[in-house]
């Protein structure tokens, strides 16, 4: 099962994903995962994405399709994956289709409106990474982390006007792999509006 979760930021593919992978026991690749991995450890290809990633800018394709065509070649992804946030631009799809054959790519629709207020009450823990939402996931205690009380904070990534500027970034390059993938008849589109319970039963049963 080789999957793409497609979508603006905030729709809510990487949660899904996360789901989904462990129901269905496939690796979920995430490539803003990745980077944030890399730029945690400090590593080259960590401190070279952060440059891009902390504008809300697109790391290139040259260093994105590399990294991702390296995990593909791990051995957890014989049987399939969720790819989230891979492919982003045509160049990366056309990349991806040059290496393996896509079953499913599911395209989580949302909102602009929402998506903003969504993504801007997103806080993560700076100690173990666990994602929280001021509006619908609330930590017991504000600010600070349920599992290992470490502080939340809000990534730059999340802040409104980088969040505008990713969403423009989503339109003018994202956004055309709808038709892309439309053409070759792989895409399912998905209303990401419901709750997380309600849109994980639907991405279910298209997997079924
Ligand atoms: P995400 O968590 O998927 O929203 O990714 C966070 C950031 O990582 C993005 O805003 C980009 O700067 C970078 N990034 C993640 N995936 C890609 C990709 N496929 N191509 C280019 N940049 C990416």
């Amino acid at each position: 099962m080789k999957l793409v979760f497609l979508g603006p930021p905030g729709a809510g593919k990487g949660t899904q994903a996360k789901i989904i992978s462990e129901k269905f026991r496939i690796p979920h690749i995430s490539t803003g995962d990745i980077f944030r991995e890399n730029l945690k450890n400090s590593t080259h290809l960590g401190k070279k994405a952060s440059e891009y990633m902390s504008k809300g800018l697109l790391v290139p394709d040259e260093v994105t399709n590399a990294m991702v065509e390296d995990r593909l070649k791990k051995k957890d992804c014989i049987k399939g994956y969720i790819l989230d946030g891979y492919p982003r631009t045509i160049n990366q799809a056309e990349f991806l289709d040059s290496i393996v054959k896509l079953d499913k790519v599911i395209n989580f629709e949302l909102n602009e409106d929402v998506i903003i207020k969504r993504i801007s009450g997103r806080r993560t823990c700076k100690s173990c990474g666990t994602p929280y939402n001021i509006l619908h996931n609330k930590p017991k205690t504000e600010g600070i982390c349920d599992k290992c009380k470490g502080p939340l904070i809000q990534r730059d990534d999340e802040k409104p006007d980088v969040v505008k500027k990713r969403l423009l970034i989503y339109k003018d390059q994202t956004e055309p792999l709808i038709n892309y993938y439309k053409n070759q008849k792989i895409l399912v589109d998905v209303d990401a509006y419901p709750t997380i319970e309600s849109v994980t039963g639907v991405v279910e049963k298209i997997l079924e």
